[in-house]
């Protein structure tokens, strides 16, 4: 057996510019920062992880030094204490079952019961552009062959955003899947705006629906499950939500109480990807959709479309696309190869062992920083 020696944790902060506009924050981003967690064995192997910050880790290292890598549940439920104690720790979680991947010489979909490599992705716009525009967008979707396009809401007039899902629709018929991405349940910092109330959620949902729009994601705030649970009743549409709810007690609630009918933890924010291959099972067995949010760098997309592919698959996986403010070369700049869908919206996972992360190490260095912030 080998052991865990050493956890390496580093920050890196790409400079953005000209600036990622992300709609779902108020201030232009100038820098992309990235947390790169990686797990040495006492064989050599080093397991790659990345997501969260990680700060304050060093800390509870101790707890890993000396144990053997493939007892994960064991370290998932260390990790899920620490989480209580000092944040999300969870990339440790991505970067051990990279590393158990190299033990065993399997890509972790496979490790996880997988059968199938791919799952389709859907693309997921992060800037709010004219009518116009984003038109243009949603064509280059289809002419890119993805089935689907996630829209943002949070202009400054609500008409404005539910112009914008008029035109797509009326432009592109039926052939493009829209979903529409709200964001009331979760807040950037400095951000104090007060979420929706179930009667404005019901309003914006029938005139989705009145579109044909596939979900609706985080129509109030991911603690609303009363909310949820009426607005269920008052609406056909789907509501999607889970992106950062952080335990698995509250996954449950929105799971028992039938909050949601699409799930979209984040194997970096929650549980990993040993909670998550178990959850996704139980959202698959209540006849729900699991598609996790992937909005990150490309390690975490790397680590939700393991644990997708690997368990219960999806309809259609998030995949974080909005050139030219976000590219695949900005979003995975972690990595020497930017993950890319084929012509036909699939993302093929390789057979390569563990998560198939080759590190661009060069940027890497010369992305060095102290901090993980995007300002
Ligand atoms: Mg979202």
């Amino acid at each position: 057996m080998s052991t865990i020696t050493k956890i390496e944790i580093t920050h890196h902060r790409l400079p953005l510019d000209p600036p990622f506009p992300a709609s779902w924050d108020t201030r232009p981003r100038t820098h992309f920062p990235a947390t790169i967690v990686r797990v040495h064995d006492s064989e050599g192997r080093v397991g790659i992880g990345s997501g969260d910050s990680m700060y304050g880790f060093a800390d509870y290292e101790r707890y890993f030094i000396g144990e053997d890598p493939l007892d994960i549940d064991r370290h998932a439920a260390v990790l899920a204490n620490i989480e209580f104690h000092a944040g999300r720790p969870w990339p440790m979680d991505l970067a051990l079952w990279d590393l158990i991947g190299k033990i065993k010489g399997q890509p972790v979909w496979k490790l996880l019961g997988g059968t199938d490599n791919k799952v389709r992705a859907y693309a997921s716009s992060g800037v709010h552009r004219s009518i116009e525009d984003m038109v243009q967008v949603a064509k280059r979707c289809i002419d890119r062959g993805f089935p689907a396009l996630k829209v943002r809401f949070g202009r400054p007039k609500l008409d404005d955003d539910l112009a914008v899902v008029k035109a797509i629709r009326e432009a592109t018929g039926d052939r493009l899947e829209l979903m529409v991405d709200c964001n009331q349940g979760w807040r950037m910092p400095w951000d104090t705006a007060a979420p929706w109330n179930v009667d404005h959620a019901e309003r914006v949902a029938k005139v989705l629906e009145s579109h044909g729009v596939y979900w609706m994601e985080e129509p109030l705030h991911r603690g609303d499950y009363a909310g949820m649970t009426e607005l269920k009743k008052r609406v056909g549409i789907r509501l999607a939500g889970g992106e950062l709810t952080r335990e698995p007690y509250e996954f449950r609630e929105l799971l028992t109480r039938g909050c949601l009918d699409v799930f979209q933890p984040d194997v970096v924010c929650t549980q990993g990807i040993t909670g998550l291959a178990k959850f996704a099972r139980e959202v698959h067995e209540a006849g729900k959709i699991f598609t996790p949010h992937t909005w990150g760098n490309g390690i975490g997309v790397l680590g939700n479309l393991h644990v997708t592919v690997g368990t219960v698959g999806a309809p259609f996986i998030e995949f974080p696309y909005d050139p030219p403010e976000w590219s695949t070369a900005r979003r995975d700049y972690p990595l020497v190869n930017t993950i890319e869908c084929d012509d036909q919206g699939w993302i093929h996972l390789s057979h390569e062992p563990g998560l198939g992360i080759t590190l661009n190490e060069d940027l890497l260095a010369k992305t060095m920083a102290s901090q993980a912030t995007f300002s």
